[in-house]
């Protein structure tokens, strides 16, 4: 069968043949006969323009374990035999030999190339055409090499790094350097919808749903400040997300980005929307405030329940009717608490009941109170100002504590919120020139969001609105 070449392996296949004319002439002793051959050979001239490209990639999707097989291609002309008459006339063309590696531990450029005959030149020619990115330097075991040697003159003529399924780097000969090249596949994107009912936890029946782990995790970033997925996770709670869905040569190869998401909790409904700024991509409710606030909503990791908000539950120490004004958040000792927000620290130290107790104060009447820890981080004492997120102490059992656990308060100008659901303000709003630009778009997603809503989601949600 025959394959037809780019241009440049023409032009290559119409210089080969003369190389192989005057090497005919110089034979070495074993072909003892002279033969005269006229170096007037006519080499047919092919006008590039009337060449068929049809195929510039060589079959190179084989992969091979641990050894070199290497396979021969050769056009069909080759095959005539060799004689004066036949030869002058015919265009011969060269046949390369293809070779596909699978790299494995150990391995390196210069070792996989001299074991498949490269000369120590072409790889050192190869080497200086990727010493600025040195990716020939970084290979990997399970990535591949792929290269092709000109079976006539011995040349590497190409050589491909194959680093995974999107990304190659091509070498490719141009006399005596070679030309370094990226290539880069371009998956398609596929929008995709998914939704979930909660009965028992967002990632046991997202799961079930098939959203993945990995999805999963983001929406629970995205609305974690405003559903305590710790604490405030009910049966019933619904979900629906809109993302994207990479796929190459039909495979799907992973997810993109979560476009739009919805999320019913506990007779709630928020609404997240991805948008691109000069700031970087971030989540917007539909009108455009950031889902994003100034308090993170869960201190901790969320584990599990050990009791939730209730002003009027018994004490389990005192068993009396002691208002409980905060959450407690059950964790293992030593699990690391998060400033909820950015401040300044008030208190530091042991109270009474409290034990351990860090203080923050936020500013506009925003004070948060962490208690029962089991000791400080370095740098939490008064009066330092401290980040969002930032380690301010370790969950324990200081104070009046019947098992390690966080105990959380969220004050809003000295009045006790449940900081469950407390409305937390907003960060920034999108700037005006932003704005204007998203608005449209959050209408034309949120509709494609609600339009992939199924009968029962669709319902939730207008009891909701009622
Ligand atoms: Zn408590």
């Amino acid at each position: 069968m025959r394959k037809l070449l780019p241009t440049k392996h023409l032009l290559l296949v119409a210089a080969v043949s003369t190389a192989i004319l005057v090497g005919l002439i110089v034979l070495p002793e074993e072909k003892k006969q002279q033969t005269f051959i006229s170096l007037d050979a006519t080499l047919d001239i092919v006008e590039p323009s009337t060449l068929t490209v049809t195929d510039l990639q060589l079959p190179h999707n084989r992969s091979y374990e641990n050894n070199i097989v290497t396979q021969t291609k050769q056009s069909e002309d080759s095959n005539l035999a060799i004689e004066g008459a036949t030869f002058a006339k015919t265009t011969l063309p060269p046949s390369f030999l293809e070779t596909s590696v699978k790299i494995k531990s150990g391995d390196s450029l210069s070792r996989i190339l001299s074991k498949a005959g490269i000369s120590a030149q072409d790889i050192y020619k190869v080497s200086l055409a990727d010493k600025e990115q040195g990716s020939l330097l970084r290979i990997r075991p399970g990535q591949t090499l792929n290269f092709t040697v000109n079976n006539t003159s011995g040349e590497l003529t190409q050589l491909t790094y194959i680093k995974n399924r999107i990304s190659s780097v091509v070498f490719e000969r141009d006399t005596n350097s070679f030309n370094r090249t990226n290539v880069e596949k371009e998956p398609n994107i596929v929008q995709t919808y998914k939704e979930a009912d909660i009965n028992s936890s967002l990632f046991i029946d997202g799961l079930k749903s098939g959203i993945s782990q990995a999805l999963l995790i983001e929406l629970a970033n995205i609305f974690g400040w405003d559903i305590d997925f710790a604490l405030d996770i009910r049966k019933g709670d619904s979900l629906s997300v809109l993302y994207e869905e990479k796929y190459l040569e039909g495979e799907k190869i992973g997810n993109g980005n979560i476009l739009a998401a919805q999320f019913i909790n506990n007779g709630r409904t928020f609404q997240a929307i991805r948008f691109d700024t000069k700031k970087g991509a971030n989540y917007y409710t539909p009108d455009g405030l950031a889902m994003r606030k100034a308090f993170i909503r869960t201190p901790v990791d969320f584990t599990r329940i050990s009791s939730k908000f209730n002003p009027n539950r018994l004490h389990p120490i005192f068993k009396t009717s002691r208002p409980h004004r905060g959450v407690d958040y059950a964790a293992a000792s030593g699990t690391p608490v998060k400033a909820a927000g950015d401040g300044k620290i008030t208190f530091a130290g042991k109270q009474n009941g409290y034990g351990n107790v860090v203080i923050i104060d936020h500013g506009k009447g925003y004070e948060t109170l962490y208690a029962h820890l089991r000791g400080f981080a370095r740098g939490t004492k008064r009066g330092a100002r401290i980040q969002q997120g930032e380690t301010v102490a370790y969950v324990g059992q200081t104070g009046w504590a019947t098992g390690p656990h966080l105990h959380y308060e969220f004050r809003v100008n000295g009045v006790h919120k449940n900081p469950v659901t407390v409305k937390l303000p907003n960060d920034d709003p999108m700037p005006k020139k932003d704005l204007e630009n998203y608005l449209p778009y959050a209408r034309q997603i949120t509709a494609t969001l609600s339009n992939s809503h199924s009968p029962d989601f669709a319902q939730k949600l207008a009891l909701l609105k009622k």
